[in-house]
């Protein structure tokens, strides 16, 4: 993979952009099982990203990476906050400069590992992880990631919540989708389009 400076710099502004655009959504999401921050937490975290771009765009893909996830920590606050900021801090401790894309979906995995580690979690208790690991997985197994994106998300909807402020509604947090999981399903479509070239 060739991560240059242009596509450091179109990576981080479509996925920060496309978090802001889904910020009604997410904040949707949050009322249902949630407190209602999700969406404003993210918009947020990721406007900062932006109001930091030309700073980030400039660095190595491994300190782009962790100057994100820096960002992140910082601004986004929640429980997702230090959660997301740990993906991509990790993510970028984990990833070579020049990465082969095997390389960048073995930091991908180190990068939810450092997740599961700070919350305490794992896939199946209804959180972004629900998303991040099936991703991850069909990345390793050259599956379509952006179709495992999807049915991950909509398989959080009948999950009941066992960590996070859904946890504390029990059986009431089944029927509605995890916000984490919904905003790391349009991260991962917007690094997909990307690196796909659809924008
Ligand atoms: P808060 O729950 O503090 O209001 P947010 O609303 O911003 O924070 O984020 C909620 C999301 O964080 C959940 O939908 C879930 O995906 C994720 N989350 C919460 N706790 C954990 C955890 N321990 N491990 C992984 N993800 C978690
Ligand atoms: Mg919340």
């Amino acid at each position: 993979m060739h991560l240059d400076e242009t596509l450091i710099r179109r990576l981080v502004i479509t996925a920060a952009n496309r978090v802001v655009a889904h910020t009604e959504e997410l904040t949707a999401l949050d009322q249902a099982i949630g407190d209602g921050d999700h969406g404003l937490n993210m918009k947020r975290g990721f406007e900062a990203v932006l109001g930091d771009i030309e700073k980030i765009a400039v660095l190595p893909m491994p300190q782009a990476l962790q100057a994100v996830g820096t960002k992140l920590v910082m601004t986004v606050g929640g429980a997702s906050g230090p959660l997301y900021g740990t993906l991509f801090l990790a993510f970028g401790k984990a990833m070579p400069p020049n990465p082969s894309r095997a390389e960048a979906i073995q930091a991908f995995a180190s990068a939810i590992a450092a997740v599961q580690a700070r919350g305490k979690s794992e896939p199946g208790q209804k959180t972004m992880l629900d998303v991040l690991a099936p991703v991850q997985a069909a990345l390793a197994e050259g599956r379509p990631a952006r179709t495992a994106a999807a049915e991950a998300a909509a398989a959080t909807i009948p999950m009941r919540a066992l960590r996070g402020r859904a946890s504390f509604l029990g059986d009431r947090s089944i029927g509605h989708m995890d916000p984490g999981a919904r905003s790391s399903q349009v991260i991962v479509d917007a690094i997909l389009d990307v690196l796909e070239g659809a924008t």
